[in-house]
């Protein structure tokens, strides 16, 4: 186990909202460790994160080999494959030690997020768009 991991945030999927939430957080001041499958978005991130890695979190040898079990918080960011994101948070789950984000698309995507042991289950769109129409109607109370 690597102990430079101690406290630090693992963030999988690069996408726009995993891309996105370990940017702040790393403006937040916090270590983050972001995974994506995919080699081309670890390139184009490692110019902002400070550790972006290539691996399928999907295998739970290689989330052990990443150290997954000393980070304080895990993010699943994977939104359009269910079969992706519910397998990274098992794997997860499975090796212990860190809190489990996972980010799920639908109800029924987060109701298996939670049966497979996600500690926290976040809907972002659904929460972006509510905080949008708050916004909104706030603003048109202004003027009233
Ligand atoms: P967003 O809305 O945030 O842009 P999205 O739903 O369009 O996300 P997804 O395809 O769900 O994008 O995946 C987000 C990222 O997760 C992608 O960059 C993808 O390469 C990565 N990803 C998908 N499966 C895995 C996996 N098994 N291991 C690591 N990363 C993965």
């Amino acid at each position: 186990a690597d102990s430079t991991n101690d406290g630090g945030i693992l963030v999988i999927g690069l996408g726009r909202f995993g891309g996105y939430l370990a940017e702040s957080l790393t403006h937040l001041g916090h270590e983050v460790l972001a995974v994506d499958r995919n080699p081309e978005l670890v390139q184009r991130w490692s110019d902002q994160l400070d550790r972006v890695v290539q691996a399928d979190a999907t295998e739970e040898d290689a989330l052990r080999q990443l150290g997954a079990s000393d980070f304080q918080s895990a993010v699943v960011a994977i939104g359009a494959s269910v079969e992706a994101s519910v397998l990274a948070v098992l794997a997860l789950v499975e090796l212990g030690g860190p809190q489990v984000w996972a980010r799920a698309t639908s109800t029924k995507h987060a109701k298996i997020l939670a049966s497979v042991g996600a500690h926290h289950v976040i809907f972002p769109e659904a929460e972006t768009g509510e905080r949008v129409a708050h916004l909104i109607v706030s603003k048109m109370l202004d003027f009233i």
